[in-house]
């Protein structure tokens, strides 16, 4: 698998331009969205003001590669470690349907794997993420 150009996030932050990619279920499990939905400034706002988005919800975003701290120098961390993580995801499961697979970093990383993975990737599990974004987007 490439790990070329123009990639997108699929763990990116809430921001205008984004696109909501899917929701935190009670289980904790992601229920990726038919179809991403742009992220407006207005969205941004209101889902600040309901805390942490990325608690509770997923966004796709462009990869920033070596501008991100996951960035190994030649690839995504984040999906390699959930992908030695949860091994148990990684079954004979059908592919949940995704828009943007074609563009996806993990899929294009790791291939139809991280797509059993993905379900189970929570953005922000950190305390006080929220007040280290915001410092990051006034910056
Ligand atoms: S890993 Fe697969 S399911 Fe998850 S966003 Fe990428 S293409 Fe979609």
């Amino acid at each position: 698998m490439e790990s070329g150009e123009n990639k997108m996030c699929p763990s990116s932050t809430c921001h205008t331009g984004a696109l909501l990619l899917g929701v935190v279920q009670s289980d904790k499990k992601i229920a990726l969205l038919q179809t991403p939905m742009p992220v407006t400034e207005d969205f941004v706002e209101k889902a600040f003001k309901a805390g942490d988005p990325e608690k509770r919800l997923r966004f796709a975003g462009r990869c920033a590669k070596s501008g991100c701290s996951q960035w190994t120098g030649s690839r995504c961390g984040v999906i390699d470690d959930a992908m030695k993580q949860m091994e148990f995801a990684i079954d004979n499961v059908a592919l949940p349907k995704c828009d943007i697979r074609p563009d996806c970093r993990w899929f294009n990383q790791n291939g139809a794997d991280a797509c059993k993975v993905c379900p189970y990737i929570i953005t922000d599990t950190r305390p006080f993420f929220r007040e280290h974004h915001l410092v990051d987007a006034e910056q």
